[in-house]
């Protein structure tokens, strides 16, 4: 049976418990899985590509079979480049959907060999977003219990 490597591509600014279960439950489906770190400048991310490749490996260190990466071309010329076949995204809530489908069939028509595979959030983390960590972290409340706690050093550590 062939390889099935999976690319998660995110912005992981930073990432999140819920970014690590859809890592968890990813890698039980896939052979192996490549996290894969979008700069997207546009976000104006809190966390520089290397800080957020450091947190994300420290994070994903008890997991065998995953390697954590940044990329900054088209995410289709990244998955080949990396001999991968499936791109692996969260969906969260209702309002993922729109942009998640658009992203899907765009990446399909540019690359009908890559597949798109979506994983359904943990109903515990259905709300867990890496926006409202910074935010809750920029008006002083306490968000230990939605990223690992070497995530927490860090964000605590930027404000
Ligand atoms: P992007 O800028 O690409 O949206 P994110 O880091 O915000 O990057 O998200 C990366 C992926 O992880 C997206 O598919 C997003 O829907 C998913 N994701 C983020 N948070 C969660 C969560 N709490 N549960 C499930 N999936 C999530």
């Amino acid at each position: 049976m062939k390889n099935r490597i999976a690319v998660y591509p995110g912005t992981f600014d930073p990432i999140t418990n819920g970014h690590l279960d859809v890592i968890e439950r990813g890698l039980k489906l896939f052979d192996g899985l490549i996290v894969a770190i979008a700069e997207s400048p546009v976000k104006e991310p809190l966390f520089t590509v290397d800080e957020r490749i450091k947190m994300v490996k420290d994070a994903a260190r008890k997991y065998k079979n995953i390697k954590v990466e940044s990329f900054d071309c088209l995410l289709i010329d990244y998955v080949r480049k990396k001999k991968a076949n499936i791109i692996l995204r969260g969906l969260r809530v209702i309002s993922d959907f729109e942009y998640e489908f658009q992203m899907a069939l765009t990446n399909r028509k540019l690359a009908p060999d890559i597949e798109t595979a979506f994983m359904m959030t943990a109903e515990g983390y259905s709300y867990l977003s890496s926006r409202f960590i910074k935010e809750i972290a920029r008006l002083g409340g306490r968000f230990d219990c939605f990223v690992p706690p070497n995530v927490a050093k860090m964000v605590k550590e930027k404000f």
